[in-house]
């Protein structure tokens, strides 16, 4: 599929040719990763954040957010209760917090892998490449760093003390370290176009992406984008079923951010590409402050009722919850 293929689906309004894209992508994921779907225990372990992004409500400008750390005796229980709920993955997620050190998050790896045995995925944002070295020599196997758009001005819009290129240099990094490496976008950004949504898929295609979060933009009241639209959801269904069909066998997940707009959206995900699933482990008093968007509050706490109502939703659409760690397949899938 090139550009002006890509553009031209993600264009289409015609509900019969929405629905064939939909189940293209559907038989395509079926084919390339099976019917599992794998689950990722997710703790946000901290929301101090030095960044100042324009549409994420915990950039350092938001004085209205209450701040925490989770102290690292709480996360190691954390991602005990990850394990003993029969999930084989922990992503460990924040933001971008000075109070990280290299060997502060060096000892956490290392101790969550003595103590649980998990598939540790890191998810804190841009580091240097030495920094990327000591965490995967400390145990870490996987690492999210969503690029959020390929298009380097509106990235510099949205990402005052950003630069793009150093972001996608981490990204290379990341594949170079062998570290299973996620990238992602938001849909629905202010000044996004379809073209650009084009290339944010071809970039992963190009980068050999293993992981893809795609989710809709959701505005928060305390940023400088508040006043804007959210992503619009079937569209991000069509990019999921794009991204499906140009990336093969890529883990992609049914974002939290698409259940906070709408909480039977997540099985439409499943059913247009998606594969995966990231509970979410952090502890309701912390998690109602990881405001990236507004509206997390309401995601369901009781992790054994989710999980219980999840095995029965994926059962209603023939799938099933994935065993083990859920790597991406050989690329002889592909
Ligand atoms: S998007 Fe990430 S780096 Fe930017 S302010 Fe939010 S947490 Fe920080």
């Amino acid at each position: 599929m090139d550009r002006d293929e890509i553009i031209r689906l993600l264009a289409t309004t015609d509900a019969d040719e929405v629905r064939a894209l939909l189940k293209a992508a559907d038989e395509a994921r079926r084919l390339s990763v099976g019917d599992e779907v794998h689950l990722r225990g997710i703790i946000e372990f901290s929301n101090h954040c030095a960044r100042n992004c324009r549409y994420c409500g915990l950039r350092r400008g938001n004085k209205a957010l209450r701040r925490y750390r989770i102290p690292d005796e709480e996360i190691i229980e954390l991602a005990c209760g990850v394990r003993d709920a029969g999930i084989a993955t922990v992503v460990l997620q924040a933001g971008e917090d000075p109070a990280h050190t290299t060997e502060h998050i060096c000892r956490l790896i290392g101790r969550i892998k003595d103590a649980t045995g998990l598939v540790i995925t890191l998810s804190i944002g841009e580091r240097s490449f030495d920094d990327y070295r000591a965490f995967k020599d400390s145990g870490a196997d996987r690492y999210l760093l969503k690029h959020e758009t390929a298009s380097p001005e509106l990235y510099r819009r949205l990402h005052p003390d950003s630069d793009h290129g150093n972001r996608i240099q981490c990204l290379r990094w990341l594949k170079q370290l062998g570290y299973e490496t996620g990238a992602g976008n938001m849909v629905g950004l202010p000044g996004q176009t379809l073209a650009t949504l084009a290339d944010d898929i071809l970039l992963m295609r190009a980068l050999d992406i293993d992981m893809i979060g795609i989710g809709p933009f959701i505005p928060h009241p305390d940023t400088p984008l508040k006043g804007a639209a959210a992503g619009d959801l079937e569209l991000v269904l069509k990019v999921i079923a794009v991204t499906r069909l140009v990336t093969g066998n890529t883990n992609i997940p049914a974002t939290t951010a698409l259940a906070a707009l709408d909480p039977e959206i997540r099985l439409k995900a499943l059913a247009a590409g998606a594969n995966v699933i990231m509970p979410d482990f952090t502890p309701v008093h912390y998690k109602r402050h990881y405001e990236i968007y507004p509206g997390r509050s309401g995601v369901p706490s009781d992790i054994a009722r989710v999980l219980a109502g999840l095995e029965k939703d994926l059962a209603g659409i023939d799938r099933r919850i994935g065993k083990g760690p859920g790597d991406r397949k050989s690329r002889s899938n592909d």
